[in-house]
């Protein structure tokens, strides 16, 4: 045997070599096979078997492969594993290569490669979130962020110093993230959890991108979009080029970019995003985050606006109180907000059906998608009428006008449209002549078949005769065996001719059967053909006009958010909330939405608490304190969460609420265990108070959640006192400190603005009872040892913990030093309860005699004499 490869394996051989750092998808008729290490990673990530094929350079070739029909959850695996894939199809007939000689093999290409930020297919996606693509590119000082996502089509860019890309990251999550090689940028990445994917300088050309830009989007000029800075530039130029190079020339519909200014948006940090469970759960999934508690939205598109709205709450007075004046409108109207989300419930993912459609990847179902949307579009714009309110006025334009395209897709598709455009059968009779004749002849042949097989019984005299139809013969005709012979014999035979014996049936055909078979193919080829041109017709008539459907398919989210947000506020009993640009933050009976939710499952309720951090003379921060279990950091995250609502746009869980626009949010929680990154926790949370120090404004609202608790107590008491100092001084912003050190209420004595709160706790026979009640006022003590009699630990360390806790406590009393001298004093722990202290009695005569007098200065004689008068004393009072 030589070493030479095989032509397949040659050609194969060169496509891989063409696209590195992806597993090549190499397609032989109905498999995708991977050879070499491919097949060796593809097959242990899959779990699916390693066999192999030939051999190279004298060593057998290892292969797996994945069955063509069944690709996209194989795929899905892969891109889930951090895999890209390169997808090489056939580009010929196999028949066509043949013709060229027994030795040539079929062309094949890789007609895209599949990444984590360039999915479009349904089944890959997840229809309620976002698939971002991010580009980070810095140009000499400047840097920016672009991001797009390829299956909806939004663009976005904006500046962004390398300080802000952690957090810009944080709040739109993309799939995947470009950056120029060696960019170092591995961890932030990470921590976002993009796939990191680093393109040669030149992706990143700022001169370029004008061009690739243009070319995209077909304009001459940028101008027409805005003005955009080379950096920016330079990230918009990295994802069309990478569009591009992923798939294959055929580019996706993307809309013009839209430039961000850089505080449009609250800014909410990564760290802020984790600790408040904004859309994720610390467990890792959606339930028990913000965004699983208040979705009500009954589109795809609604639920990724409302994700976006909470992870970027706006910063913009006339948005919110246009967004709030549509919730409000239709809170007061809820015979309108049923019959809108009745209806919204009907329309498809026209976003989605649009990209697909523009990539060719695309079938009659997404034509179908278009023409519900749409449909249902009109009639939701009919039901919102002339409304006055701003945004549903706006939404409803976007949705009209569309009936030409509707009445297109109404005459052209029949009602349920299968899933592949490939066996036809989409297209509505009446809507091309053609195809209706084509078909009436297909149809025909059918029925003629039917009458044949009788005529056939009839001349035969075999009664279970029969004209069936398979890939390999097409239609013949089929008797028993037993039957057969007369068919075999003269004069039959002469028509009937033989084609095929099986175990039990024999199989024939005849002239005229094979005539009207090919007339029957012919047709069925020609109406799969017109099929595919009348799908072709009105893909374009759908792209003609992308624009004003894409328009029609935010509308109806932008609705179906409004009225999500409408009919959580009624059944939540929520309220609208005062936003304007003051710094006040005043919450009346506000609630954890979360919280509360698991709450009520458990049939127990929330107790709804004030907040009143006020600007101007009065306090800006509160200080609380309580025992653990009482409820602080619920209510410390309420507030966040009612702010982040509120600039959402929507109504917030409280009985009223005046809240100045928050510029930034911070929620820190001390002592967070974050072992997979291997730093001490302390340091994580030094680190992360840092960046609050540093970055808060007087508009920001800090929530600080046991700061300090990481170290030692006398550090950590140290630490947070500096810090609220800190705040107070030079943030000057609007805080919320819950602490266990009780030394700090002392602040709010010598700290204008500085107020204490608590929450309250009750004592009743020795247990402690929680009210989870929110006051003005130091808690009076910390009650951590009835908390951990509750939670069961065995009353031998309890009792134990009780004592100590009362030695440390005299010695705070007594002002004495450190406590651990006075621990000294501590009889050893023993494994039974130790027993109750007896009280101490008076002292008795003997030793009240005795402490009176000093040995040092008494002679022999006098110690004799104080002995017979001590025994005297001891038999006195026996
Ligand atoms: P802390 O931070 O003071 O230790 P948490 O805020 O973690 O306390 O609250 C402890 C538990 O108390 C929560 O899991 C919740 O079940 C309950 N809780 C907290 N706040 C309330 C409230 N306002 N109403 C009812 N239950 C509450
Ligand atoms: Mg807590």
């Amino acid at each position: 045997m030589s070493d030479q490869p095989t032509p397949m394996m040659a050609q194969y051989l060169a496509i891989r070599e063409a696209n590195p750092g992806a597993l090549l998808f190499y397609r032989m008729g109905d498999f995708y096979e991977m050879f070499f290490d491919d097949a060796v990673a593809a097959s242990a990530a899959l779990d699916i078997a390693l066999t192999r094929r030939g051999t190279h350079l004298g060593e057998p070739i290892p292969m797996c492969g994945v069955p063509v029909h069944s690709a996209e959850s194989y795929l899905l695996a892969l891109i889930r594993k951090g895999f890209r894939v390169a997808i090489a199809e056939q580009m010929e007939d196999p028949a066509e290569a043949r013709k060229r000689g027994a030795k040539s093999v079929v062309a094949r290409d890789v007609v895209r490669l599949v990444t984590p930020g360039t999915l479009t297919e349904e089944s890959l996606l997840e229809a309620r979130r976002h698939n971002f693509l991010a580009s980070f590119a810095t140009v000499r000082d400047d840097s920016a962020l672009a991001w797009v996502d390829i299956s909806t089509g939004e663009f976005r860019v904006m500046p962004c110093p390398l300080p802000r890309l952690a957090p810009e990251l944080a709040r739109h999550a993309p799939r995947e993230l470009l950056v120029t090689e060696g960019a170092r940028l591995e961890d932030i990445a990470l921590e976002a959890g993009a796939a990191l994917t680093e393109l040669p300088a030149g992706s990143f050309d700022s001169g370029a991108a004008i061009r690739r830009l243009g070319a995209l989007f077909n304009v001459e000029t940028l101008d027409g979009f805005g003005s955009f800075s080379r950096a920016e530039l330079a990230a918009m130029g990295a994802i069309a080029d990478y569009l591009e190079l992923t798939q294959k020339g055929r580019m996706p519909l993307i809309r013009p970019p839209v430039r961000e200014a850089m505080g449009g948006a609250m800014q909410i940090d990564a760290a802020t995003r984790r600790n408040l469970e904004l859309t994720q759960a610390l467990s890792g999934g959606r339930e028990g985050s913000l965004l699983a508690a208040i979705d009500r939205s009954v589109t795809a598109g609604g639920a990724r606006l409302l994700e976006r709205r909470i992870s970027a709450p706006s910063r913009n007075l006339d948005e919110i109180h246009a967004r709030q004046a549509a919730v409000a409108h239709l809170v007061e109207d809820p015979r309108l907000t049923a019959d809108l989300r009745e209806a919204l419930g009907r329309a498809p993912d026209m976003d989605r059906a649009l990209s697909r459609l523009a990539l060719d990847r695309g079938g009659p179902r997404d034509l179908a998608a278009i023409r519900a949307g749409l449909t249902q579009g009109a009639a939701i714009a009919a039901m919102l009428g002339d409304d006055q309110i701003a945004v549903l006025a706006g939404a409803a334009r976007d949705l009209t006008g569309h009936d030409a395209l509707i009445d297109l897709l109404d005459q052209a598709l029949v009602a349920e449209p299968p899933l592949l455009t490939r066996d036809g059968g989409f297209t509505a009779p009446g809507h091309d002549a053609d195809l209706d004749e084509t078909r009436r002849l297909r149809d025909e042949g059918r029925g003629v078949i039917a009458g044949m097989q009788a005529d056939y019984i009839a001349e035969t005299g075999v009664t279970s005769l029969k004209i069936k139809h398979n890939n390999v013969l097409g239609y013949f005709i089929e008797t028993t065996a037993t039957h057969a012979e007369k068919m075999l014999a003269p004069p039959l035979n002469a028509r009937f001719i033989h084609r095929q014996t099986t175990a039990n049936q024999i199989r024939f055909t005849t002239v005229e059967l094979s005539e009207l078979e090919t007339r029957i193919l012919n047709a069925r080829d020609r109406a799969l053909e017109i099929e595919r041109e009348v799908f072709a017709r009105l893909t374009r008539a759908v792209l003609d006009r992308a624009g004003p459907v894409g328009q029609a398919a935010r509308a109806l989210a932008e609705i179906d958010l409004s009225a999500a947000f409408a009919d959580l506020a009624s059944g939540e009993g929520w309220s609208r909330p005062q936003v304007d640009a003051s710094r006040a933050f005043m919450i009346e009976g506000g609630r954890h939405p979360v919280v509360e939710r698991a709450l009520k499952r458990k049939g127990e309720t929330f107790v709804a608490n004030d907040c009143a951090l006020t600007e101007g003379e009065t306090p800006a921060i509160w200080l609380l304190t309580g025992p653990n279990m009482a409820g602080k950091s619920t209510f410390l995250r309420q507030n966040a969460l009612i702010a982040i609502l509120a600039q959402a746009g929507g109504f917030v869980p409280a009985a009223r609420a005046h809240i100045g626009l928050v510029s930034q949010l911070f929620s820190r929680v001390g002592a967070a265990d974050d072992l997979a990154r291997g730093r001490s926790t302390f340091m994580v949370e030094m680190v992360e108070t840092a960046a609050i120090l540093n970055q808060a404004d007087d508009h920001a609202l800090v929530i600080l959640d046991e700061i300090g608790r990481g170290t030692a107590t006398w550090d950590g008491l140290s630490i947070a006192w500096a810090v609220m100092e800190h705040l107070h001084a030079r943030n000057r912003c609007r805080a919320l400190f819950a602490t266990h050190y009780h030394e700090m209420t002392a602040l709010s004595a010598r700290l204008p603005g500085v107020e204490n709160a608590t929450v309250a706790v009750r004592e009743w026979e020795g247990e402690v009872i929680f009210m989870h009640e929110v006051r003005k006022g130091a808690a009076d003590r910390s009650y951590g040892v009835q908390v951990a009699r509750l939670a069961g630990l065995p009353p031998a360390v309890v009792e134990r913990a009780r004592e100590i806790l009362h030695q440390l406590e005299s010695g705070e009393d007594k002002g004495a030093g450190r406590p651990a001298a006075l621990l000294d004093d501590l009889p050893l722990f023993r494994a039974a309860p130790a027993p109750a202290p007896v009280a101490r009695a008076q002292p008795s005569a003997v030793e009240a005699r005795l402490r009176d007098l000093n040995p040092d200065t008494i002679t022999a004689r006098e110690a004799l004499d104080l002995v017979y008068e001590l025994s005297a004393m001891l038999t006195d009072s026996a």
